[in-house]
């Protein structure tokens, strides 16, 4: 017998989380149901995002998944260290379970762990333990769906670490560049997460999908030694290769029927690697539309502009990864971080203005555009 939902999601992690958390929050009478192969929602993740990434609408559903914030966050390149002030957030596997569990136990809504989606259509999914189900929206957030063609890759191997003392690290380090830089740009991430605890992950943009997990992991411990972080345990590792695409048609939102949401879709920056900025915008929309036509047009008007941003990222993936040598992109991210902050978080966003872009790829306002040498001039400022 089809049991019938007001919403499907399959595929229980960071894009289904944010959809249900929305939809608890916009639209608290839906019946929803989400679908997870493993044995709890999220995998195997902490996903961070700049407080400055979520559209104001987003800010009350996205803050009950949050485990962790940070005031504040740096960088570290060879001969430049920058304060960002912009607050940080962090969501772990673990909140993001315990906080949508929690959300969907009313009525009519349910988690589904340990099953499997054999068939995601329109209409129906049909499940491996035999059960159909069917709902007015289904939605598919299965994951990353395949090797993506022209692209470069963002590799990472962290560590979360407990330490034998307390370190001195009050707000996360974005990225320490201070480390060789031969094979592509390459710094450690550093997220405090505790007194003691720490995550550390070694990243890398280059053109290889390749892990080196022994080598990275030993480069870690490494590197925790001449900071003088001494490791008591390893109490989880994370790893990943993201694809950062530089083709035309490559990681753009789409639209089909049922929606490919999440990484299946596109529902990512292209150039952060990051999805909470864009699935947020995605979870809100799909939340505040009850009707399937006005839903339909609202999905469709934010992927046309999440395509056309996308699309100024991925030139510049396509910068970086075709025109600089590996050895000198530290370079490009290093001048990106000497921007104005309010440019560095419109970017993060995916939201960057006509003049950020502009400033991001040539530096300086061009004088005639610059307030200040208008202003010299007795001219209006732009
Ligand atoms: C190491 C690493 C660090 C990252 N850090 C960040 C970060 O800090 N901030 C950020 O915004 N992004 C980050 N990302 C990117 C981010 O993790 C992904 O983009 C995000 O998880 C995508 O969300 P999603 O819901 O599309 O897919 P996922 O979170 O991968 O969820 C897909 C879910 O579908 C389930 N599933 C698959 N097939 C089936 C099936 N047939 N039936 C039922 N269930 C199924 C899977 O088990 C999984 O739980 C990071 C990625 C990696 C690898």
């Amino acid at each position: 017998m089809d049991t019938t939902h007001d919403i499907i999601l399959v595929g229980g992690g960071l894009q289904s989380g944010l959809i249900a958390a929305a939809c608890h929050e916009l639209r608290p009478s839906a019946s929803i149901t989400i679908i997870e192969r493993d044995e709890q929602l999220g995998g195997n993740h902490i996903w961070c995002f700049h407080e400055s990434d979520l559209p104001a609408g987003a800010k009350t559903f996205v803050d009950p998944l949050v485990a962790v914030r940070w005031s504040r966050t740096s960088v570290h390149f060879p001969g430049f260290k920058r304060t960002l002030t912009g607050a940080y957030a962090a969501v772990t596997n673990h909140s993001l379970h315990q906080a949508v569990t929690s959300m969907l136990r009313r009525p009519g809504c349910s988690v589904e762990l340990g099953v499997n989606a054999t068939v995601v259509t329109a209409e129906h999914v049909q499940l491996d333990d035999g059960r159909r189900l069917t709902a007015d929206c289904i939605i598919d957030a299965r994951g990353a769906r395949g090797p993506v063609a022209e692209t470069g890759y963002q590799s990472f191997v962290g560590l979360e670490v407990e330490l034998a003392d307390n370190h001195d690290l009050d707000h996360p380090v974005l990225m320490d560049a201070t480390v060789d830089q031969t094979n592509g740009f390459h710094f450690v991430y550093v997220l405090p997460l505790g007194p003691r605890r720490l995550l550390l992950e070694d990243t890398c943009f280059n053109e290889d999908a390749e892990l080196d997990r022994p080598g990275r992991t030993a480069f870690l411990h490494q590197y925790a030694q001449a900071h003088d972080y001494t490791i008591e345990s390893v109490v989880r590792t994370e790893e990943g290769v993201l694809p950062m695409p530089w083709g035309a048609a490559e990681g753009i939102p789409a639209t089909a029927e049922p929606l490919p949401a999440g990484y299946r879709g596109g529902w990512f920056h292209p150039g952060t690697g990051y999805s909470i900025p864009v699935a947020a915008r995605l979870a809100e929309t799909i939340a505040r539309h009850a009707h399937r036509t006005d839903r339909r047009l609202a999905i469709d008007k934010l992927a046309s502009n999440v395509r056309a941003q996308s699309r100024y990222a991925r030139f510049l993936n396509r910068l970086m990864f075709r025109w600089y040598p590996p050895h000198q992109r530290v370079n490009i991210l290093r001048r990106f971080y000497g921007l104005p902050e309010p440019i560095i978080q419109r970017f993060y966003a995916l939201t960057p203005t006509p003049l950020d872009k502009a400033r991001i790829l040539v530096g300086r306002p061009p004088a005639g555009l610059s307030w200040r040498h208008r202003r010299a001039q007795g001219r209006p400022s732009p």
